[in-house]
């Protein structure tokens, strides 16, 4: 099938061809045949003029936290309310044992059987930068069928949530109601990363949830200060990260949620932030792609791979400082870089 028949079965109606067109395109996409990755950029041209009106949803959290049975209810919830809604995942767990913590198709079952959702695994092979790639390039095969809310899911392992963070619009984090994973998630530093902060399984113990909402409004207000300008405190046009509790498994607290995102929305549409950060997103995900590239290629170099293991042991043994270590390396990588010709 041709790149432009494919894109057009994407843009059509909803209904069994269009998803069998994403499926393919997502396939391709995530295929790393130099011919596939040829073809893939060509469709990926042709369907960037039908993305980017979704609301791109990020939603972490550790395992167990809740994430299925919240992206379930939630999905749901919004396909009764007219939506259309893609669920992708990054897992990078995937990516190094093959096995996934996110799980395989059985989660969502409710939601994986109505046509109005699209679910989507992980891609499960490649760096995490790899798969963070190919989740957001099948966002864009999501938004051009149609689908107006995009959730991507991921877990709290290996810098997943920075990146996730990094494609969506709004990053969201589950937390159980207790302070041990509310420090976690501090230290790690994700805290900062969230827009909203959700306390699931709030009918286990409804006041250790409520506890640990006020614990977390008052942490978020301390980052706020310290924090990203556009979260400043007291500009009440702008967006300040807050804490709800709901239950994902009793569909309780969900009309909420959805209210604090639309809030969430229309202050960051009318303060420009919206679009602003989108294009941000774009040209830091160009520069991570242009460096992940660069450094692929040093490390295939013949002469760089010549001269490592010397290098590094003189670096090791103090012989060589390694910064003049690192420009020699560059020095023989350009001699080979200039010596193929210009790139
Ligand atoms: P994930 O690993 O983050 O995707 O978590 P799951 O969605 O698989 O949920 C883990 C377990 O917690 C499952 O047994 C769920 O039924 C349960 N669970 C999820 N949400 C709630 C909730 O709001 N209340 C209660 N009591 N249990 C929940």
């Amino acid at each position: 099938m041709s790149s432009s028949s494919l894109a057009q079965a994407i843009v059509s109606a909803p209904g069994p061809a269009q998803r069998r067109a994403m499926a393919k395109s997502i396939t391709l996409l995530e295929s790393t045949r130099a011919d596939h990755r040829a073809l893939a950029d060509t469709l990926l041209g042709e369907l960037l003029p039908h993305t980017g009106r979704s609301l791109r949803l990020g939603i972490s959290g550790v395992p167990g936290v809740g994430k299925s049975t919240f992206i379930e209810a939630l999905g749901l919830f919004l396909i009764e309310r007219g939506h259309r809604v893609a669920v992708l995942a990054v897992d990078p767990s995937s990516t190094v044992s093959g096995g996934s913590i996110l799980g395989d198709k059985t989660r969502m079952e409710r939601l994986s059987m109505d046509e109005r959702a699209y679910i989507r695994p992980s891609p499960s092979s490649g760096t995490l930068g790899g798969v963070a790639e190919k989740t957001r390039e099948a966002m864009l095969v999501c938004e051009a069928a149609g689908f107006d809310i995009v959730i991507v899911e991921t877990v709290g392992v290996g810098q997943s949530e920075t990146a996730v963070a990094g494609m969506t619009d709004m990053y969201v984090l589950l937390q159980l109601p207790n302070a041990g994973d509310e420090l976690q998630a501090i230290k790690k530093g994700v805290m900062e990363l969230a827009d909203l902060v959700v306390i699931n399984k709030a009918d286990v113990d409804p006041a250790a949830a409520t506890r640990a909402q006020a614990q977390i409004m008052s942490s978020l207000r301390l980052l706020g200060m310290h924090g990203r300008p556009e979260h400043a405190a007291h500009d009440e046009t702008l967006w300040h990260p807050k804490a709800l509790q709901l239950s994902a498994l009793k569909f309780q607290g969900l009309s909420e949620f959805w209210a604090a995102v639309e809030q969430f929305r229309q202050l960051q549409t009318a303060a420009g932030r919206w679009a602003e950060k989108r294009q941000q997103q774009a040209l830091a995900w160009m520069w991570e792609r242009i460096q992940s590239g660069l450094k692929a290629a040093f490390m295939a170099d013949t002469s760089v791979r010549a001269q490592l293991p010397d290098t590094t042991a003189r670096v090791l043994a103090g012989q060589l400082a390694p910064s003049t270590a690192a420009r020699a390396l560059l020095t023989a990588f350009h001699g080979q870089a200039a010596a193929a010709g210009p790139v």
